[in-house]
C-alpha cells in the first residue's frame, strides 16, 4: 500500500477488509477518483445479518464524496454480494454510504449542515458556484428529479429527522441537489 492510498484510507476512516487501491487525479477535469477494494473474508447478510461467504461482486458503483481541496471527489467500488444459506445472493451495504445512495454519509452530512445553516435550500444553493450546481444536477436522473421535486419542494428543514445514513438523511441530500435545479 502506498503512502497516498493509506493517506486516503485514513481520511475516509476505512478499516479492513476495505482498502484504497488507487487514487487518480485529473487536473483537466478537476476530479479525484478513489478506487476502493474489498479484500475478502466473511460478510454480513443485509437481510438476516448472518455471517456468510462472498458469492461475487456487483458492478462498479460510484459515490459522490466531499471535495478534496477544489477537486470533485468520487469513490468507486464493486460491492461484495453475500452467499447466504437463508436469503440467497444479496448485495452488502458499504460503511461509507447508505443503501442505494449515490452520496457518501459525509457528503450527506455536509448537505444537511448547509441546509440547516442557511434555513432553506434556495439560500444554501446561493453558496454554490455554477460549476458545483452543474455537478449536483449530474447526480440525479431526470425522472427521479421530477418525482422528488414534486414531492419535496419546499422542504421544511426543521422537519428532517436526524441520523447519519437514515433514509431521511439520504432523501434530504437528494432533495438538496434536486432543488438546485430550480435556482
Ligand atoms: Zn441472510
Amino acid at each position: 500500500m502506498s503512502k497516498l492510498t493509506e493517506h486516503y484510507r485514513l481520511l475516509l476512516g476505512l478499516d479492513a477488509p476495505w482498502e484504497v487501491s488507487e487514487v487518480s487525479l485529473s487536473l483537466e477535469e478537476k476530479c479525484v477518483e478513489i478506487q476502493l477494494v474489498h479484500r475478502g473474508g466473511a460478510v454480513t447478510c443485509p437481510e438476516c445479518e448472518a455471517a456468510c461467504g462472498i458469492a461475487d461482486h456487483g458492478p462498479e458503483r460510484t459515490w459522490r464524496h466531499l471535495d478534496t481541496m477544489q477537486f470533485e471527489t468520487v469513490l468507486r467500488a464493486r460491492t461484495p454480494r453475500t452467499k447466504c444459506k437463508t436469503c440467497g445472493v444479496k448485495t452488502t451495504t458499504v460503511p461509507w454510504a447508505g443503501k442505494q445512495s449515490r452520496f457518501t454519509l459525509m457528503f450527506e452530512a455536509f448537505a444537511i449542515e448547509g441546509l440547516q445553516a442557511c434555513g432553506n435550500v434556495k439560500n444554501a444553493a446561493t453558496l454554490l458556484t455554477d460549476e458545483q450546481k452543474g455537478q449536483a444536477r449530474k447526480l440525479i436522473s431526470p425522472n427521479r428529479a421530477r418525482e422528488e421535486a414534486s414531492e419535496q419542494a419546499p422542504h421544511p428543514i426543521e422537519s428532517l429527522p436526524h441520523g447519519r445514513g437514515s433514509a431521511a438523511h439520504t432523501l434530504a441530500a437528494h432533495s438538496f441537489c434536486v432543488l438546485l435545479q430550480r435556482v
